[in-house]
C-alpha cells in the first residue's frame, strides 16, 4: 500500500539524490572525486554551509546567487534536485515498493547524470556507462527484463548504433555519433532489454531530429552541428521505462 508518508520520505529522499547527483555532475567531467571535499562556490571555491546545501530551498532562498561573491549559480542544480524528486515519486507510483523500483531508480539516476553531462560537455563519462552496462545486466538475472532480452539488449543497443556511427563516419568523412552514445544505448539494452531499447532508439532519435530542425529553423544551428545525442537518449529511455511496454502492446497489436 503506498500511503501519503511514503510518497513523502520518496520526495525527500529524491531531493537529497539529486543534489549528490548535482555533485557528480559537475565534478565527473572534472575528474574530481564525488566524495571530497566539501560543497563549494564554482567561482570563489568558498565551502558551503549546511544552510547553503538545502535541495531547491537554498537557490530559490539566494535567488540564485554565491552569498559572498554573488556569481550567479546555474538552474540546473535545483531544476535536477527537482526532476529527481519526481522521479522518485513517479517511480513509486509506477513500480510500486519492489526491488525493480530500486533497480529502475539506479538506472534513472544515471539518465539524469548523463543527460546533464551531456547536454553541457558533450561527453558520457565511462565511468556511469561501463558499471551500468554490468548492474543493468545483473540486475537482470533476478528481475524483468531478463538475462537474455537483457544480453539482447546490450548487443543490439551497442551493435546498432556502433554501425550508425560507423556508416556515418564512413559517409560523411566525421564523427557524428560518439562512442560514449554506444555504450550508454547499450546500457540501456542492458537494464531495459531489447523491445524497449528499440523504443528508447526511436523516441530519442524523433525527439532529435525535432530539436535539430527546430534550430535550424530559427537559424540557431546547422545540419553540421552535433546535438548531445545522450541527452535525447537519456529522455528517450526514460519515456520508454515508463510507457514503452502499453505503447509496445498497443502497437504490435496491429499484426496479430
Ligand atoms: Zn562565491
Amino acid at each position: 500500500m503506498i500511503s501519503p508518508t511514503l510518497i513523502l520520505i520518496f520526495g525527500v529522499a529524491g531531493l537529497i539524490i539529486g543534489s549528490f547527483l548535482n555533485v557528480c555532475i559537475y565534478r565527473l567531467p572534472r575528474r574530481e572525486s564525488v566524495a571530497w571535499p566539501a560543497s563549494r562556490c564554482p567561482a570563489c571555491e568558498r565551502e558551503l554551509a549546511w544552510f547553503e546545501n538545502i535541495p531547491v530551498g537554498s537557490w530559490v532562498a539566494l535567488r540564485g546567487r554565491c552569498r559572498s561573491c554573488g556569481a550567479g549559480i546555474s538552474m540546473v542544480y535545483p531544476i535536477v534536485e527537482a526532476v529527481t524528486a519526481l522521479v522518485f515519486v513517479g517511480g513509486l507510483l509506477v513500480y510500486g515498493l519492489s526491488w525493480l523500483l530500486i533497480v529502475r531508480l539506479l538506472f534513472a539516476c544515471a539518465l539524469i547524470v548523463l543527460f546533464a553531462i551531456d547536454l553541457e560537455h558533450q561527453i558520457l563519462p565511462n565511468v556511469i556507462t561501463l558499471p551500468g552496462i554490468v548492474a543493468g545486466f545483473v540486475a537482470s538475472w533476478f528481475l524483468p527484463p531478463g538475462w537474455l532480452s537483457s544480453l539482447i539488449g546490450i548487443a543490439i543497443g551497442g551493435g546498432v548504433l556502433w554501425a550508425i556511427a560507423e556508416a556515418y563516419y564512413r559517409v560523411r568523412g566525421q564523427e557524428g555519433l560518439g562512442m560514449g552514445d554506444v555504450k550508454m544505448l547499450a546500457m540501456i539494452g542492458a537494464f531495459l532489454g531489447w523491445p524497449l531499447t528499440l523504443v528508447t532508439l526511436v523516441f530519442a532519435s524523433f525527439a532529435g531530429s525535432v530539436v535539430g530542425v527546430g534550430l535550424m529553423a530559427t537559424g540557431r544551428g546547422t545540419m553540421q552541428a552535433a546535438l548531445p545525442f545522450g541527452t535525447f537518449l537519456a529522455l528517450g529511455a526514460m519515456t520508454a521505462a515508463l510507457i514503452g511496454e502499453p505503447l509496445l502492446a498497443w502497437y504490435l497489436s496491429f499484426y496479430r
